[in-house]
């Protein structure tokens, strides 16, 4: 509950990669997470509203 693990799709090569967030280090969070597979550099954005996840963004850093 704390640390939930979440899904999302690389966005370069499109596979399905898993990040753990820290639903208490703020209602808004931005981070670097390479992909598991082709290792590129992805901007990630979690949005949380009362300790839980609202919106999670992915985008290329391009
Ligand atoms: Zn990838």
């Amino acid at each position: 509950m704390i640390e939930p693990d979440c899904e999302f799709e690389c966005p370069y090569c499109g596979e399905i990669n898993n990040v753990r967030l820290d639903v208490t280090g703020g209602s808004r969070q931005a981070f670097i997470q390479d992909c598991a597979v082709c290792c590129q550099p992805i901007n990630i954005t979690a949005q949380f509203e009362n300790e839980e996840l609202i919106e999670l963004s992915v985008e290329r850093q391009d």
